[in-house]
């Protein structure tokens, strides 16, 4: 029996540019009685049904843009005799529709780190439930990814997160909703030891794979000292200096590493984090701007952006604090006329934008604006390939419409023609010519161009593209580009790097350690790594970015069970005990550790 995390694609273009994290952190996810799970990214090559074998357990994520892909592959495999799982965004809106349409013998609903493990045990047992609630675990129960699985000759950019949950509410984006708005924030060290890993790994190009870097912002902090609200006033101060010490850390990472996040616009006023930016390396942020008018922000209930020329003012404050922008537009808002899109073209280009991408507004599932959406399409009866446009995403791809909404005075095709002229002015040579300028020698000018027109490539002309001639000459040619692009993302690795953390333990010492602690009884995390302390005499000192990982994982193999209960100066904490199976483990791992001890004594005492 093998366990395969598969992410489902429709194109595949050899190389990625942004690993997906998910499934190396449900990599690390999976009980590790079952193996190292087989992990398939179809964006870099399709799957091979045939190395899936009856009782194998396939899981599957998906969001709305691969639900399609996703429900064939999970068909495909339960054909095979496998037990099928889905999760991800579009799962977690749509259970029903994974166990219709994909085969899925369950589903797992909002995070994995912790429902993964629990449906691949009772897939085993042959008892798979038909919905697992993963709900939103909390920060200190984020996974680390199992970066020993990744391939290093695929990827341009790993992905690490520091924070899950955006406290905004636009109407086009599901973030809010489905990953909440409490920003769960990782520890500066949980985040640098990953991105330590990497960096061993040689991947000095790290996106930080955040929902909104920026979670708390001045005007936040005001508001709560007018409201006189201490206590909230103190939570967001604490995050937000929560964000500084991150920052702090990854300046002190070896020089040639660089970070790309995703922030909105109002940390443009605010300099000090602007500078903490600058110092910590992250040189280029995807900054939503949407919309270049007040009429078009208020759609979008996005009204915390500017518009005009102080939009310039704030983007260009990015970049003068060495912080390229990816800005992200949105094309198709009620308030658009035509003359929006040439508008939007040359507030990209006086802003000074690195990069930018124009998508047409699309109604995603759980969003505000697919709620209203659905409602006036009650009475619709519009069917493509039998599918109503309010299922847009089980079309399928070569029929499936570019624009969804009617708009007042634009028809459809006015809306894709005038969006495609837009990414043509903007990635046109000449204009890449002159902004690849941001990077001093020649070479890294030619990169520029290259890289510019590979993104242009595989997220314009396959995305926008009518005709499936065209997706596909779009594929292939990214194709070609993607491989020696990545090669220019390539460091050498650096086996060597430390995380300035305390020397790591033997390998599977912390679980035998943390078995031991808890023969006395039921601690909580900070108990345990306490305990470790004093009885060692400060030797062992756990950070929390291997603690409650190795908890995670004894919780994950039946060894400790979990309850939640308050700790003695009353905050909630979760307490571990160990199990009869933990029992036996621990005396287990502890004979197997005496005999290596004697084993390396022998070797010490040589003479
Ligand atoms: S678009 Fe960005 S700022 Fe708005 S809710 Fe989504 S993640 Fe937050």
């Amino acid at each position: 029996m093998r366990v395969h995390l598969i992410n489902p694609s429709h194109l595949a273009f050899g190389v990625g540019v942004i690993t997906p994290r998910w499934l190396y952190v449900l990599a690390a996810a999976t009980p590790s009685r079952f193996g190292d799970p087989v992990i398939t990214d179809e964006t870099l090559e399709m799957l091979d049904p045939l190395a899936i074998e009856a009782g194998d357990i396939v899981g599957i994520g998906i969001h709305t843009g691969n639900a399609l892909r996703g429900y064939e592959v999970g068909r495909l495999a339960r054909a095979r005799g496998a037990w099928v799982v889905f999760g991800g965004i579009h799962a977690t809106l749509y259970p029903d529709e994974s166990h219709a349409l994909g085969g899925a013998h369950a589903v797992v609903k909002g995070d994995g780190d912790i429902a993964w493990g629990q449906a691949v045990n009772d897939c085993v047992a042959g008892t798979p439930n038909i919905v697992y609630e993963g709900g939103k675990v909390d920060a200190s129960s984020f996974l680390p990814a199992r970066w020993d699985l990744i391939p290093r000759d695929k990827y341009m950019w790993a992905s690490v997160q520091t924070v899950r949950g955006c406290p905004k509410h636009c109407s086009f984006c599901s973030v809010w909703k489905t990953d909440g708005q409490k920003p769960r924030q990782r520890t500066a060290d949980a985040v640098v030891s990953e991105i330590v890993e990497l960096r061993r790994r040689g991947f000095r190009f790290i996106a930080l794979a955040d929902d909104n870097f920026y979670p708390v912002t001045l005007t936040d902090i005001k508001m709560a000292s007018r409201r006189a609200d201490p206590a909230q006033r103190m939570n967001l101060e604490a995050t937000r200096a929560e964000r500084f010490e991150l920052m702090d850390k990854l300046a002190k990472l070896p020089a040639d590493m660089v970070f790309f996040t995703q922030i909105t616009m109002e940390a443009a006023e605010d300099p000090a984090f602007l500078d903490a930016m600058r110092r910590a390396r992250i040189k280029g942020a995807l900054v939503g701007v949407e919309a270049v008018t007040p009429a078009g922000l208020k759609d979008i209930y996005k009204d915390f952006n500017y518009a005009g020329e102080t939009l310039v003012e704030r983007l260009r404050a990015f970049k003068d604090a060495g912080v390229h922008v990816l800005g992200s537009f949105i094309f198709g808002l009620p308030s658009d006329r035509p003359e929006t899109f040439e508008a939007t073209a040359a507030i990209a280009s006086r802003a000074g934008l690195t990069f930018a991408q124009f998508v047409m507004l699309t109604p995603f599932p759980g969003t505000v604006d697919f709620a209203a959406w659905e409602k006036t399409m009650e009475s619709d009866q519009t069917r493509i390939g039998g599918v109503p446009l309010t299922r847009h995403w089980l079309i399928p791809q070569e029929l499936r419409p570019k624009v969804y909404t009617p708009h007042p005075v634009m028809d459809a095709d006015e809306i894709r023609r005038r969006t495609q002229a837009v990414w043509d002015d903007f990635y046109s040579l000449p204009k890449i010519w002159e902004r690849s300028k941001c990077v001093e020698s020649l070479k890294g000018r030619l990169a520029f161009v290259m890289i510019s027109k590979l993104y242009r490539q595989m997220y314009a002309n396959t995305g926008i593209a009518t005709d499936s001639a065209r997706v596909n000459r779009s594929a292939r040619w990214a194709r070609m580009i993607a491989a020696p692009c990545r090669r220019l993302f390539a460091a050498p690795p650096m086996p060597d790097l430390q995380a300035n953390q305390p020397p790591d333990l033997l390998p599977g010492t912390l679980d035998l350690l943390i078995l031991r602690t808890l023969v006395a009884g039921p601690l909580h995390g900070y108990a345990i790594a306490d305990r470790l302390k004093i009885v060692s005499r400060d030797v062992l000192q756990v950070g929390e970015s291997s603690l409650y990982p190795a908890l995670q994982r004894l919780l994950l193999n039946g060894w400790v069970k979990g309850e939640w209960g308050a700790s003695a100066n009353n905050r909630r904490a979760r307490y571990y005990t160990l199990t009869a199976a933990g029992k036996k483990r621990l005396a287990a791992e502890r004979a197997e550790f005496e005999r290596l001890v004697v084993a390396i004594q022998r070797v010490l005492d040589l003479t």
